[in-house]
Formats: C-alpha cells, sequence, structure tokens
C-alpha cells in the first residue's frame, strides 16, 4: 500500500515503501524545514493516509 504524508505547511511525501519510509522523510524534512519542531509518532501516524 502506499503511503502518503502531507505536512501542516503543504509538503507531501509519497512512499510505496511503507509506512517506516514516510517518517524517514517526514523527521528529515522537520529538521531541515521546521527546526526545533518534533512529532510524536502518534501524531506522525495520525496524518499518515493510505492510497
Ligand atoms: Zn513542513
Amino acid at each position: 500500500m502506499t503511503h502518503m504524508l502531507t505536512c501542516p505547511c503543504g509538503w507531501t511525501v509519497i512512499s510505496p515503501q511503507g509506512e517506516n519510509d514516510v517518517k524517514k522523510h517526514i523527521v528529515i524534512h522537520l529538521q531541515d524545514t521546521h527546526p526545533g519542531t518534533s512529532m510524536t509518532e502518534e501524531e506522525i501516524k495520525r496524518i499518515i493516509k493510505f492510497i
């Protein structure tokens, strides 16, 4: 199943490789684009969509 995750800023990652892959990308995005902002596992899971 393809996982899609959209950051509140509008940045989106789509990965066919699953949940762990989109989590990895959002963590990198947060560090790069929103330094000082972190999301918990729960928050990340809540915004992951399956397409
Ligand atoms: Zn963002």
